[in-house]
C-alpha cells in the first residue's frame, strides 16, 4: 500500500527547518505532499503562488514530495488525498502545548489519520519563519537558514 504523508504549513516562506523534515518524511513514506493551508488569519508576507513556487523549487530533485495548497479543515484535506499521516515539527517544548492542542482536535475530527513529529534538527531548532522575515527586513545575514531561491526572494521583499 502507497504510504502517503502531509506536511502542512503557512510556509511564509520555507525555512531550512522545513525543507528537513520535508526530506526526512520523504525517505520514511512513499509520497509526501506539502500543504500550504490558505486559511490562517495572519497577514503572509509571501502570497500563496509565491509560497507556493518557492517550494516546488527547493523541493524539485525530491521525487516523492510534492505541492498544494487547501483552504479548509486540515484533515478533509488528509482524508481527501487519502493520506495515512500529517507530519509536523517540533522545535522546543514552546511548540508542544500548541500542537498537542491541535493534534488532540485532528483525532476527535478523525481517529483514522495519525499526526507524527518530528523533532527538529539541533541547527534549526530555534528557526521559524518569523524570525527570519525579520532579520532578512533589516538586511542581516540568513545564508544557510533559508534555501538560496527563498534568499533572493526575502532580498527581493525587501529591497
Ligand atoms: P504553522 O502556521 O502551521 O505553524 P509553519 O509554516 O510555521 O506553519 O510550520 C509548519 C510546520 O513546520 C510545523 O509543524 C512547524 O512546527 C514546523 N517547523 C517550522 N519551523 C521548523 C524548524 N525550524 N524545524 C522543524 N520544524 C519546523
Amino acid at each position: 500500500m502507497n504510504k502517503v504523508a502531509v506536511v502542512p504549513g503557512s510556509f511564509d516562506p520555507i525555512t531550512m527547518g522545513h525543507l528537513d523534515i520535508i526530506k526526512r518524511a520523504s525517505k520514511i513514506f512513499d509520497e509526501v505532499k506539502v500543504v500550504v493551508m490558505n486559511n490562517s488569519s495572519k497577514n503572509p508576507l509571501f502570497n500563496l503562488e509565491e509560497r507556493i513556487a518557492l517550494i516546488a523549487e527547493v523541493t524539485n530533485s525530491i521525487p516523492n514530495v510534492s505541492v498544494d495548497s487547501f483552504g479548509g479543515l486540515l484533515i478533509d484535506y488528509a482524508v481527501e488525498i487519502e493520506a495515512n499521516a500529517i507530519i509536523r515539527g517540533l522545535r522546543a517544548v514552546s511548540d508542544f502545548e500548541y500542537e498537542m492542542q491541535i493534534t488532540s482536535m485532528n483525532r476527535f475530527l478523525n481517529e483514522d489519520i495519525e499526526t507524527l513529529f518530528m523533532v527538529s534538527n539541533n541547527q534549526y531548532s530555534f528557526l521559524s519563519s518569523s524570525i527570519v522575515k525579520e532579520v532578512a527586513k533589516y538586511s542581516g545575514n540568513i545564508t544557510g537558514l533559508v534555501p538560496e531561491p527563498v534568499e533572493k526572494a526575502l532580498k527581493k521583499k525587501f529591497d
